[in-house]
């Protein structure tokens, strides 16, 4: 099957690339592992230098990426270029940090000397998804590369461009030819760069299908691997929550990137003392959105990234409704890829809204009794991604996030990925970290290194 670029706003094909054969992919696999020893023996701060250089040219070509973003999956530019410049701080910091974060430990243990050493693991295979193309790529490679890796993407066939692009950007930036390359392989071929010799792991930010695949191939052949999956993010507001605040914070964690975020707040669960009042003001901030051409500055939500994407929305939000949920805002789907800005209330266990992640601009109001049934319900899903809380007493809504199931807890913010925290799920959202000191040492060998 191609890799077909196709322009969500408008339908229009914009290129079409065949798929690589096996040889090809071997051929590619084994040109990154060749060059991999000779970056790994380069110091940090020859690898920083081109990696400072990388976050110029991000910085430089923003515009031009946002465009493309919006392209190939329907991102407004303004968010688009918020991502490319996203990307340039996370390469920045990794060149700042990355050498003392692998830094030798010593160990005192009787022998003249003992240490732990941080070493890279080879070649690691990043298979991405179109949410955030350029984002979700950098997060894994910047990384990884600074730690002494080479890398190999296998993005989402819908973003090919995307693809080849960020695979541009290393070269120009100077990186060693073939250190980070793009793959053009189908879904069925990732299971052989996983086995290959020349693969030492692999990471996948997508869905839990995908995610079970890929583990189970890892699994296979004794791969480590990292699992970004998706999430169903609980966003409480408490009775002393600053309601004006959280119905702002609850449209832009709910509708940014047109809902197609694992972080995005999903599940929004608002106390029964506020619900009506905090309704309210949610459902009047979100009629407020500007829904239109990604192109145009102004707009807040463009088309979704695939019409095979809204139409299972569309499917999830009837499902819900004849389950007995309230479409209280949209739920009608709009011209071709578009669907507005939508709100279900009263959503209740045994509904699909309830369950299942809506990964679109749908938000699912599920109604607490009181601040104790918010935790309870927060829990009852087999996601484990973000959550937040909303209240005055931040000391208070800190205790309860400890008790939240979840591989972060925001209070009084709406969650988002910081290149300086670790970021990563528990449950069905997966395992691993991205980001900050914990992302880098994903991909490395802890070495244990003993001297008499
Ligand atoms: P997806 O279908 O799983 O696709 C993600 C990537 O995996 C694509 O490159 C895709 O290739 C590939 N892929 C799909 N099925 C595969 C298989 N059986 N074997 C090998 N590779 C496979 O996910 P999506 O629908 O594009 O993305 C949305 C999901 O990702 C949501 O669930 C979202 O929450 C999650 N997500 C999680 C995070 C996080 O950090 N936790 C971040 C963003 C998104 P093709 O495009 O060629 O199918």
């Amino acid at each position: 099957m191609p890799y077909i670029s196709l322009n969500p706003a408008t339908n229009e094909t914009l290129k079409t690339y065949m798929s690589w054969d096996r040889r090809h992919l071997a051929e590619a696999l084994e040109q990154t592992y060749h060059a991999q020893p000779a970056w790994a023996r380069l110091s940090f701060p020859r690898r920083a230098e081109l990696m400072h250089r990388a976050a110029s040219l991000l910085h430089e070509r923003a515009a031009e990426y946002a465009i493309l973003i919006a392209a190939e999956m329907g991102k407004p530019v303004r968010e688009g270029r918020a991502e490319v410049e996203k990307c340039a701080l996370a390469c920045d910091y990794y060149a700042v940090h990355a050498e003392h974060f692998m830094q030798v430990e010593r160990v005192q243990t009787g022998a003249c000397k003992s240490y732990v050493s941080y070493e890279p693991l080879g070649v690691v295979l990043g298979v991405m998804p179109w949410n955030f193309p350029f984002f979700q790529v950098i997060r894994f490679a910047a990384p990884t590369l600074m730690a002494g890796n080479g890398c190999v993407l296998k993005h989402a066939s819908n973003v090919p461009q995307c693809a080849l692009a960020l695979e541009r950007l290393f070269q120009d930036a100077g990186f060693p030819p073939h250190l980070f390359s793009t793959l053009m392989i189908e879904p069925s071929e990732v299971g052989e760069a996983i086995a290959s010799q020349h693969v030492h792991a692999v990471t996948l930010t997508g869905s839990e299908r995908a995610g079970r695949e890929i583990a189970s191939h890892a699994g296979q052949h004794l791969k480590k691997c990292v699992m970004e999956l998706g999430g169903s993010d609980a966003f409480i507001v408490l009775k002393d929550a600053d309601l004006e605040l959280a119905a702002t914070f609850a449209v832009r964690s709910r509708f940014q990137n047109c809902g197609q975020s694992c972080i995005a707040a999903k599940r929004i669960i608002p106390v029964a003392d506020i619900a009506d009042e905090f309704g309210s003001l949610f459902i009047k901030k979100t009629k407020e959105l500007k829904m239109g051409d990604p192109l145009d500055e102004a707009t807040q939500i463009g088309p979704m990234a695939r019409r095979d994407l809204r139409e299972n929305l569309h499917q999830q939000v009837t499902d819900s409704i004849a389950q007995g949920a309230h479409a209280v805002l949209g739920c009608e789907p709009g011209e071709g890829a578009f669907y507005p800005p939508s709100i279900l209330d009263d959503v209740t266990p045994g509904m699909r809204a309830y369950h299942e992640e809506l990964f679109g601009p749908v938000a699912a109001v599920i109604r607490a009794a009181d601040e104790e049934d918010a935790i309870r319900i927060a829990n009852d899903t087999r996601f484990g991604l973000g959550s937040s809380i909303w209240s005055r007493d931040a000391e208070h809504a800190e205790e309860l996030a400890h008790r939240i199931q979840a591989g972060c807890s925001f209070i009084n913010g709406m969650v988002r990925s910081d290149p300086r925290l670790p970021f990563g799920g528990t449950k069905d959202s997966g395992f691993g970290r991205e980001l900050s000191y914990h992302g880098i040492r994903e991909f490395v060998n802890v070495k244990t290194v003993w001297v008499r």
